[in-house]
Parts: C-alpha cells; sequence; structure tokens
C-alpha cells in the first residue's frame, strides 16, 4: 500500500466491505434502466459516511474533509458511483458556512441523520455555461418571499433530494459594480416548490447520474431561506466550490485506482503468444505510468484538503488537484480499456461503464480550459482573455 492510500485505514476498509454489497451487475442493471441507486445511497446514509462533514453539534462525525476524499476514493476504487450521492456530503458547506444559527439547526440535523436530503446544487444555467456571472434566474422580493424566474440545466439529483441550494440574481448584472455582485443563494425546499412553480424534467446523458433542467416560473421562497446576505452569494458559494472540486479529485483518485488495479490483474492473467500480456512493456508500461501519474495526482488532492481544513485559502490547489486528478483518471481509464482489448468493450468487465463515468470530470463540476485560465491569471500573472 503507498503512503498516498494509507490515512484513514479504519474508514477506507468499512467503506470496502459497505461496496462489496453492490457489485458490478447492481450497477449494470441500474445503468440499463437510468434508475437511481437508492439502496446504496441508503447504506451509505445509515453507515453515516454522508454526514462525516457535518459539525458534531448538529449531529455529524466532525471530521476534517480528508475524511470525506478517504470514502469517495475508496467507494470509486471499488466499482462503486459516488456521483449519486456526493454531493449530500458538500452541500451543505453553504449552510454551515453561510447560514444563520436558526438555519442551521432547522436543517442540519436532519441531514446528518438522513432524513433530509440536500445534495442539489442549481448554478449551471443554458445560456450562461460556465460565465456564471451571467445567470438569468431572477429572485424578486414580494413581502416575506421572494419569486423566482428563470431555467437551470444539468442540475444533478433534484428527483432525490428535498432541499437544493441555489443560486439567483437578485440584481441585474448591468446595475451592479461587479459582474459578481448582485447574485444571491437560497435553501429552497423543493417538496413545498414542486408543481408549484418548479417544474423538474430529466437529461438523458452516456452516464446514469440523474441530472435534470429546472423551470421557475413564479416560484415563491419564503426570504428566511435566504443564505447570508442578499447580494453576496457568489461568495458564498466559492468556498463551497472548493470542497466540491478536492471532494471530487478524491473520486477520480478511486477511478484511477480502480483502473490501475483491474488493467494490472488482468495483464497478468491474460496470456496471448504464451505468455501474460503484462510480460510485454508496451502493456506494462502504461499502466506504471498511470500508477506514477496517480501517485503524483493523490498528493496534491492531500495536500489541497490539509489546506481547506486548515482554512488556508486553496482555490488554485483545489482546481489544479481536480485537474490533475481527473486526467490521471481518464488516462488510467484508456489504459485500462486498452489493456483489456475487446474484452474492455463488454458491460460485463464494468470497463466501459466506469470509463464512461469518469470522463465526466474533466468537464464538471469545472472545465480543464476554465482551471487552465484561473491557474494562467492567478497563479501567473498573464493576461485575462474574457
Ligand atoms: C452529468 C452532468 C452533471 C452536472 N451536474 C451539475 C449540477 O449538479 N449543478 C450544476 O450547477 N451544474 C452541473 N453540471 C454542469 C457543469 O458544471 C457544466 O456543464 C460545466 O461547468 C461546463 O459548462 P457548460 O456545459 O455550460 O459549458 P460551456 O461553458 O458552454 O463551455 C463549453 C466548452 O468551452 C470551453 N470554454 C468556455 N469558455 C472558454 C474560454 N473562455 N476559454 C477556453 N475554453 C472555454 C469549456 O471549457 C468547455 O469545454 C453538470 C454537467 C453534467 C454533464
Amino acid at each position: 500500500m503507498s503512503s498516498t492510500n494509507s490515512n484513514y485505514p479504519e474508514i477506507r476498509e468499512a467503506v470496502a466491505k459497505l461496496c462489496s454489497n453492490f457489485p458490478g451487475e447492481y450497477w449494470r442493471a441500474l445503468d440499463d434502466t437510468s434508475t437511481y441507486p437508492t439502496e446504496f445511497v441508503q447504506a451509505l446514509t445509515d453507515a453515516g459516511f454522508l454526514s462525516v462533514l457535518i459539525p458534531e453539534e448538529y449531529g455529524g462525525a466532525g471530521l476534517p474533509i480528508e475524511a470525506g476524499c478517504v470514502i469517495l476514493e475508496e467507494i470509486q476504487r471499488s466499482g462503486c458511483n459516488g456521483g449519486a450521492c456526493h454531493a449530500q456530503m458538500y452541500t451543505m458547506g453553504t449552510l454551515l458556512r453561510h447560514g444563520t444559527e436558526e438555519q442551521k439547526k432547522k436543517y442540519l440535523p436532519g441531514i446528518a441523520e438522513g432524513s433530509l436530503r440536500l445534495q442539489a446544487f442549481g448554478v449551471t444555467e443554458p445560456t450562461s455555461g460556465t460565465d456564471t456571472t451571467r445567470i438569468r434566474t431572477m429572485a424578486v422580493r414580494d413581502g416575506d418571499d421572494y419569486i423566482i424566474n428563470g431555467q437551470k440545466v444539468f442540475i444533478s439529483r433534484t428527483e432525490h433530494s428535498d432541499l437544493m441550494v441555489l443560486l439567483v440574481r437578485t440584481t441585474p448584472r448591468d446595475e451592479c459594480k461587479k459582474p459578481s455582485d448582485g447574485m444571491s443563494v437560497f435553501l429552497v425546499d423543493m417538496r413545498e416548490c414542486l408543481g408549484k412553480g418548479l417544474t423538474i424534467n430529466p437529461i438523458k446523458t452516456m452516464i446514469n447520474h440523474s441530472t435534470t433542467e429546472l423551470f421557475f416560473d413564479d416560484m415563491r421562497v419564503p426570504a428566511a431561506n435566504m443564505l447570508g446576505a442578499e447580494g453576496k452569494g457568489f461568495k458564498c458559494i466559492l468556498d463551497g466550490m472548493n470542497a466540491e472540486r478536492i471532494l471530487i479529485a478524491s473520486e477520480c483518485i478511486g477511478d484511477a485506482r480502480f483502473f490501475i488495479e483491474r488493467a494490472s490483474a488482468y495483464a497478468c492473467e491474460r496470456e496471448v503468444f504464451g505468455r501474460p500480456i503484462g510480460q510485454n512493456q508496451g502493456i506494462q508500461f502504461p499502466i506504471a505510468r498511470a500508477y506514477i501519474e496517480t501517485e503524483a495526482a493523490a498528493l496534491m488532492v492531500y495536500n489541497a484538503a490539509n489546506l481547506f481544513d486548515e482554512g488556508t485559502p486553496c482555490g488554485s490547489e483545489a482546481n489544479m488537484s481536480k485537474m490533475i486528478a481527473s486526467e490521471a483518471a481518464w488516462h488510467a481509464a484508456d489504459t485500462c480499456l486498452q489493456t483489456h482489448g475487446g474484452f474492455g468493450y463488454t458491460q460485463e468487465y464494468d470497463i466501459e461503464r466506469k470509463f464512461r463515468e469518469t470522463r465526466l470530470y474533466q468537464t464538471a463540476p469545472i472545465s480543464t480550459n476554465l482551471i487552465l485560465s484561473h491557474v494562467g491569471i492567478h497563479e501567473l500573472g498573464m493576461p485575462k482573455s474574457f
């Protein structure tokens, strides 16, 4: 075992044990019918793994983000898919860091015990794309409520979540001093809004990810559900995004480990031309290279996690670790597929499913080009291109 996967050994062992009850057949059946992994998510909830980051005073385990990383890494390493529920772990961070005491007491204990699901995070819109400051969904104050109109796209797990953290505009962009001003965050209780201004439509994608498009048509949300100050919503979601990127980076590390372990095992056992294919350096070296890349990426992920846990600003580290880990996973996926020859394409090996799943992380939650641009501008001082 390498030093990059020896932290929290008890948690690793417990997660691996739980995941062994959800083998490839389980995920393949869900994939065929685009069904949500309800039993898997319930098992993780019952074991307390999804509430580890919630402080003890609100019913969680109060562990550092590094523990969350370990959990997601082991889920992916075992061949399962944490994408179905990873947001239950970190979306609450916006509420925890920016909510009032009253809001935290109202929601966090339910989220911690699993009776309340907060695993939807609504930012992306069809017309704004990555340029978040151009979102158009607008909330207008009306007495004790806000009335929300607009549209979101690719908002995952809304059909399996009670609550959603939603980013909207409360002041039009052209009336603000800075483009990032004038946005606000609401904690939307979707149980109250569904059919009353909120419409959810599933979007079929190349992976089983329960993603949806949302339409808001005069949807009423109590003003009491605003998180943080009006107009300061962009700041509120930024530190949550760092947590998201670090945790998703560790999912990528888990995916990479899955592919490398499968590839090296197959390379030892498959014999062609009278010897194991792994004896050929054309097969052995790409797997070794993928392993080295993964180890390097894991160091960056755990460095970002430690900075986050210390409270040190870590925007660049979170972004860089997500980028390098998603690329390590993708290279490992490609190598694993190639190592398996034709069998890699068959569903029963689970390689093609994981191959599709791990591709997402170069696009979401933030695409590679946007990370390169962040580093070029903020770390290297080069001019902004947009
Ligand atoms: C399965 C899935 C689940 C998702 N879940 C969620 C969710 O739960 N919540 C949520 O809010 N969003 C979610 N998303 C959305 C995701 O975060 C976005 O797709 C992603 O951020 C990219 O935005 P976009 O699709 O609008 O691409 P665009 O912004 O249209 O960009 C298209 C391409 O152009 C590149 N590009 C754009 N501008 C530049 C530039 N200036 N320089 C260089 N390259 C550029 C981008 O990097 C990208 O590769 C999800 C997406 C998917 C596919």
